[in-house]
């Protein structure tokens, strides 16, 4: 058996932790009809599991090595600049242009990291990281007019409001606007690949993980924010499943789970305390300490939200000239000649300066910043904040290796890194000491979900070893697509009819791994609209 089309369902950073509870409750009736129907079980994200990382790994089947995106900044050191990373860094098609090469009618809305739009054989709709004033986010042309006459200014993720009921509020209506939007495009021509991704999940656990605590004074009004949002995407799969058709198959996943995040860690401070990371300057003195006030804060925010389109722009432009400018220092204050190391990016990822160190210099340094990271202990708890550090080669493979930071820290559960660019921004808290309290109080796990039901899927069957480079490998055997060469994951054959497996097994076949070229990056206007959309996020 084969599926004549497939549907494919994104939660950014859902799990099963959150959503085997709810079932059991009888909250999540739609989820669980396919669990039951089909294949099932914990997804291992990428390492680091970001957001741009994970993603990039499911839609090429490839681990970050070969397509080249490891974080959401990327750090130019021949410019002494960061920029966003976007599509066109990307090295590798993703399964939607695959598809589409092969004359199949393949799809994408949402998914992160896809801007520049991919020219697939249906529709292809930029998600997180779109820059907010791009006006060639979809394709084909024309969409996107026919579209905001239908369902108003199209946003990637719900707009964010000071007052935690008001957002909550956004992300459960937003949902709604989804899962009406990816109906109308189901409906508006054939396909036989639909993906569509939502991000109310992870915005939701991102920012209202605090109120499951019974002693915040918000826990009676929102402690079951998140299972709010995560019963209302339930109900709206159960609207979507309704137009995928009778021989569809439905896969669903996730780009990482979800837990508790308190503390931060600092590792440029820890850098510089320990001696790796040399700065120019005297931060304290070169940047005035920024600590505006809680109600400033909150001020801007509310400005922001209600203040019309243009002169919200224009308001918050110089505030993100500032970021821009703070972001091109920081890069700039490095000495970089005499620096051994300095962090980038939300991933924790280490980049060392090996110049002047042979083989033996660099394992050297490798091993004595590993065993230090592994050694460092939160003195407020005791806890050690690193479980993992690897080597990029310990966990990369391809042609991009080289881009990628030297070293990639993994925090243990509780604990997050702080981007850079914080100190520059708030110099004096952050300066102060390594540990600070996160302002997220919740942080990407390393397990998501993964599930497929539909004709050949094992009925209830649960699968034990899935990687996000398996989805792809997996979406197009069900398909009976052959799987390209290059790709790195394999099909959950655990997960797949005997029968139909004896019938018909996995085929290989060689491809051209490289990518169909999505475009240009940013301009740099759209670099000062993204880093808005990034800072609203905590990104920045
Ligand atoms: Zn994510």
């Amino acid at each position: 058996m084969k599926a004549e089309k497939i549907l494919v369902i994104g939660w950014d950073g859902a799990t099963f932790d959150l959503i085997d509870p709810l079932i059991k409750a009888g909250r999540m009736p739609n989820i669980a009809k396919l669990m039951e129907r089909g294949m099932s079980g914990p997804l291992a994200s990428t390492i680091p599991a970001v957001t741009p990382v994970a993603w990039t790994t499911y839609m090429t089947g490839v681990n970050p090595g070969k397509h080249g995106i490891f974080d959401a900044f990327v750090l130019d050191r021949k410019a002494s600049a960061m920029r966003f990373v976007s599509a066109s860094r990307r090295r590798v098609k993703p399964v939607w242009s695959i598809l589409s090469d092969r004359g199949r009618a393949a799809s994408a809305v949402n998914v992160p990291v896809t801007y520049p739009p991919d020219k697939v054989s249906g529709v292809c709709i930029s998600g997180m990281f779109t820059p907010p004033a791009a006006e060639d986010f979809m394709h084909p042309p024309g969409l996107q007019e026919e579209l905001t006459s239908r369902f108003g200014r199209y946003l990637d993720s719900p707009a964010m409001y000071p007052d935690p009921e008001r957002y909550l509020e956004s992300l459960l209506s937003g949902v709604d606007w989804r899962a009406d939007l990816t109906i109308h495009l189901m409906e508006r021509a054939p396909w036989e690949f639909f993906c569509s991704v939502f991000m109310e999940s992870d915005r939701v656990q991102h920012f209202f993980w605090e109120f499951r605590d019974p002693a915040h004074p918000l826990y009676a009004k929102l402690h079951d924010a998140i299972e709010q949002v995560y019963v209302r995407l339930d109900a709206a799969l159960g609207r979507i499943l309704v137009h995928a058709g009778e021989n569809a198959a439905v896969a669903m996943l996730s780009d990482h789970g979800a837990g508790p995040l308190k503390t931060a860690v600092f590792l440029n401070k820890w850098l510089i305390d320990e001696g790796y990371l040399t700065v120019k300057a005297d931060l304290q003195e070169l940047f005035t300490p920024r600590k505006s006030s809680a109600l400033r804060q909150l001020a801007g925010k509310v400005a922001r939200a209600v203040l019309p389109d243009s002169l919200r722009k224009a308001r918050v432009k110089k505030k993100i000239e500032h970021i821009n400018r703070m972001n091109d220092l920081f890069c700039q204050v490095v000495d970089w000649e005499r620096s051994t190391a300095m962090s980038d990016g939300v991933s924790g990822g280490i980049f060392l300066n090996t110049d002047g160190l042979d083989a033996a210099g660099r394992a050297k340094l490798v091993a004595e910043l590993k065993e230090k990271l592994l050694a460092l202990t939160d003195p407020a708890t005791g806890q050690k904040p690193f479980e993992a550090v690897y080597e990029r080669e310990e966990i990369y493979f391809g042609e991009a290796v080289s881009d990628a930071p030297d070293l990639i820290t993994v925090c243990s559960p509780g604990y997050g890194v702080i981007v850079p660019h914080e100190f520059l921004l708030y110099s004096q808290e952050y300066l102060d000491s390594v540990f600070v309290k996160h302002k997220w109080s919740g942080r990407h796990e390393k397990y998501g979900i993964f599930l497929l039901a539909g004709p050949g899927a094992k009925a209830g069957a649960k699968l034990t070893n899935m990687a996000m480079a398996d989805v792809t490998p997996t979406l197009l055997y069900f398909l009976d697509e052959d799987i390209p060469d290059y790709m790195d994951g394999h099909v959950a054959v655990e997960g797949v009819e005997p029968e139909t497996l004896r019938e018909r097994p996995p085929k290989a076949s060689a491809a051209d791994m490289a990518s169909n070229g999505a475009g240009e990056a940013y301009s740099e206007e759209d670099e000062l609209e993204m880093a808005e959309g990034l800072k609203d996020l905590g990104y920045m």
